[in-house]
């Protein structure tokens, strides 16, 4: 297939740009460099710089795509709840520039990177794709929306669409990994510390009503996802948008996180105990049941294999 990739210069989208290269899909990234990386592109994908607002039309438009998968967005829940507008500029409005796009240049199947934070607090764990949406802050809801408008795309103009709803994404696949200019996912932070980028980790509360008081989370490889989009690809079914979680449907604490990185990097980690952070539930962890019986997809890699992965990508870039 002839796919256009949009953000494929960052973390998630240059693994699958990689997997869909392997796979043997010709691929186009549409990408306007403002959080990813010109040289994480892989090599075979033809890099466009520039926003979906500008480009994705004149790119689409008789250009001959198949389908598009679009992970580009601004995805800092901090950075969200202080500039709103910006999400729902930047998130919302270039994919429904993206959606007109596709509309008027007859491309008709989309994969979409969606989220847990759709979910917001939840009311039961693990969480079903019919469990209520509430996001709790304006990235949430602006990824929501975006689900929303999805469905209606589907509905009225006979576009297929997945939703896939990713949790903790963590890992590496060779040397496509995540090099955020601002870290704030767990895993990366704590490796900082044998990397010699960090003193220590913080763990943000240890009064949580779990077992070692931290918070449990739901870890998946990123080359698992990145097989649940190639999947998904597949699945797409012209008038259908599908919802899909895409988790391990096991939960780890931030302890047991700590513990793994240590095991895998042999380096002690000191770890700093401090306050909460404003807004992360205690328990998130999916039900990925719909999409192993609807695709027939699953997670093969566990915890120690995304701290190795993750391990060796930072290794491979001192
Ligand atoms: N966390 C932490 N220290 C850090 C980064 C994260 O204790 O430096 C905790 C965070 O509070 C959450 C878990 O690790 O409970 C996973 O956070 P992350 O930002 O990786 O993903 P999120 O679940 O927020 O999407």
């Amino acid at each position: 297939m002839k796919l256009l990739v949009t953000g494929g210069a960052g973390y998630i989208g240059s693994v699958v740009t990689a997997q869909l290269l392997e796979a043997g899909h010709e691929v186009v990234v549409l990408d306007d460099l403002s959080t990813g990386h010109e040289d994480a592109v892989p090599e075979g994908a033809r890099l466009v710089r520039g926003t979906l607002r500008e480009e994705a039309l004149g790119l689409l438009d008789g250009g001959g795509f198949d389908a598009v998968l679009h992970f580009a967005a601004k995805s800092l829940v901090g950075e969200s709840v202080q500039k709103p507008g910006l999400y729902w500029d930047r998130n919302l409005g270039e994919s429904l520039a993206l959606l007109d796009a596709m509309r008027r240049a007859d491309v008709r199947r989309i994969v979409f990177s969606s989220t847990a934070a759709t979910y917001g607090e939840p009311e039961s764990t693990p969480i079903l794709e019919t469990d209520p949406t509430r996001p709790t802050n304006p990235y949430g809801a602006s990824k929501l929306a975006i689900d929303t408008a999805l469905a209606e795309y589907a509905r009225l103009f006979g576009i297929g669409g997945v939703s896939l709803r990713y949790f903790n994404v963590a890992g590496a696949h060779g040397r496509f990994g995540e090099r955020h200019t601002v870290e704030t996912h767990l895993i990366p932070n704590v490796l900082a510390v044998p990397a010699g980028t960090r003193e220590s980790i913080n763990v943000f509360g240890e009064d949580y009503p779990t077992p070692d008081g931290t918070c449990i989370r739901d870890y998946v490889h990123v080359v698992d996802l990145g097989v649940a989009h190639l999947l998904a690809l597949d699945a797409c079914e012209p008038g259908v948008h599908q919802i899909f979680n895409l988790g391990n449907g096991n939960g780890f604490s931030v302890r047991q996180v700590i513990d793994v990185c240590r095991e895998v990097t042999g380096h002690p980690i000191p770890v700093v105990v401090g306050e909460r952070r404003p807004g992360d539930p205690a328990v998130l962890v999916a039900s990925s049941e719909r999409i192993r019986s609807a695709l027939g997809w699953k997670p093969e890699r566990d915890l120690h294999q995304m701290a190795s992965d993750a391990w060796a990508f930072l290794q491979s870039r001192s």
